[in-house]
């Protein structure tokens, strides 16, 4: 039978759950959303139509602290998947030891189809018909796919008008002016790559390791800035588009400088530097130490694990490897890090704008860089010396890590036999 995302979740947990010795009665909490919340929205298209679309939050678990997820706006709004992501999202706070549950939402429409104007209805829309369910201390939204800082700040503008009080903790992944957090924009890369700087010293790595990263956005491209000026070779990159290898190394600020003005990385000049064209499925089994999928989710499947020439895969995309995958690379000897620590850097940050905007006092880049390099080292090695010490993966050790804190809240909290 055909497992969905959700299933793998409540598998992941019926697994760990005998390890850290939990009753049924916890896997079951464990395994199911405390709320989903379903409602019509309606907008007024630019052409005078209206049109309606369905508005939805998952409230997974608030044990450790409110609820702390993205909305995304997607024409496939699977609500398997959602409570999929909403669960992963309780697991990456606990095993940063950020006090925050899990969540996630969003509207099911097609960005592609509607214009600025619309997105901005539809935005304002999500957050009047959620105004009553959401808060900085109940339910904390965030960006994801195809919802950027504008989204946000329509959400935020349209719950302070629905409660007549600011609350810019409310949200994050907001504009500046809005009280959004510097260093959140070069957050997961950097996050990325502190756990990845330690993996590789726990694991004896060299430094000038190749490198190949699959996606150039937010956390793709700024992962590739990072790594070069770290001295890492970038051999690869792509974007939905296709990607470009060259064993000698790329320069991503240049990359980038071709994606801008051209569209893409693919159309960087081939020939100069052996630099080549690679399709989105060959940057996966190129040549390189360090394989970084930062685009889709399910990239890494049963039918090219075996292919994988890196040593070493941080999952900086939530989700891109299948339990089938996982299997054949750990059986491989490949050492995977799991989305729930190598992408948390993201979720680190963004519990620091809800901080700042709670306390109303503001931090330098620096002062973000500098808390968030201790929580993202701590936490790798938290995970690390549990899979050494119990014989498992690193994703394993990061659930036993993640679902034993939850359960440990949740134990402290009562009320479940
Ligand atoms: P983004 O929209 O900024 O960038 C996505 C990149 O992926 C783009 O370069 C796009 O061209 C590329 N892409 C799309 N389809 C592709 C395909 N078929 N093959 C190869 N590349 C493709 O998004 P992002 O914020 O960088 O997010 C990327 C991943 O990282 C997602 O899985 C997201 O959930 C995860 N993530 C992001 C953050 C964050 O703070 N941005 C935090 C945690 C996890």
């Amino acid at each position: 039978m055909h497992k969905t995302p959700f299933k793998n979740y409540q598998t992941n947990v019926a697994k760990v759950a005998q390890a850290l010795g939990l009753s049924d009665a916890y896997v079951k909490k464990l395994g199911t959303p405390n709320r989903i919340i379903k409602k019509k929205i309606s907008i007024k298209l630019d052409n005078g139509k209206k049109k309606n679309f369905e508005a939805y939050r998952v409230q997974f678990n608030n044990a450790r602290g409110p609820y702390k997820g993205g909305i995304r706006f997607h024409p496939d709004a699977d609500i398997d998947e959602v409570k999929a992501l909403a669960a992963a999202m309780a697991v990456k706070c606990a095993v940063v030891g950020i006090p925050l549950g899990g969540g996630k939402g969003g509207v099911a429409c097609d960005p592609k189809k509607l214009n600025q104007n619309e997105l901005d209805r539809i935005a304002r829309a999500w957050g009047k018909a959620m105004a009553p369910y959401i808060g900085a201390n109940k339910d904390i939204p965030a960006p994801d796919v195809y919802t950027n800082g504008r989204t946000m700040a329509c959400v935020l503008d349209e719950f302070e008008k629905f409660h007549g009080r600011s609350e810019p903790g409310l949200i994050t992944g907001k504009p500046l002016s809005l009280g959004g957090s510097l260093g959140r924009d070069t957050a997961t890369a950097d996050g990325g790559a502190f756990v990845l700087r330690e993996a590789l010293l726990a694991l004896g790595m060299k430094k000038g390791l190749k490198v190949a990263i699959q996606g150039f956005g937010n956390a793709g491209g700024t992962m590739a800035k990072i790594l070069h000026r770290s001295g890492y070779v970038v051999v690869a990159l792509s974007d939905s588009r296709g990607g470009i290898y060259s064993a000698e190394g790329l320069s991503p600020e240049a990359v980038e400088e071709v994606k801008e003005k051209h569209g893409s990385v693919g159309d960087f000049a081939t020939g100069a530097n052996g630099v080549k064209k690679i399709s989105n499925e060959e940057i996966l089994v190129c040549d390189c130490d360090i394989l970084i999928p930062a685009a889709l989710d399910g990239v890494i499947h049963k039918d090219n694990a075996k292919d994988i020439k890196a040593k070493v895969v941080l999952e900086l995309a939530n989700g891109p490897t299948t339990p089938e995958a996982d299997e054949i690379l750990a059986k491989r000897g490949v050492t995977l890090i799991p989305d729930v620590l190598a992408n948390a850097g993201g979720v680190t940050v963004s519990y620091f704008e809800w901080v700042q905007n709670i306390a109303n006092f503001y931090w330098t880049a620096k002062e973000v860089r500098e808390r968030l390099e201790p929580i993202m080292v701590q936490s790798w090695s938290a995970v690390w010396k549990l899979s050494v010490d119990k014989k498992v993966t690193l994703r394993e050790a990061a659930f036993m890590v993640g679902i034993g804190r939850i359960a440990e809240a949740m134990k402290d909290r009562g009320g479940i036999v």
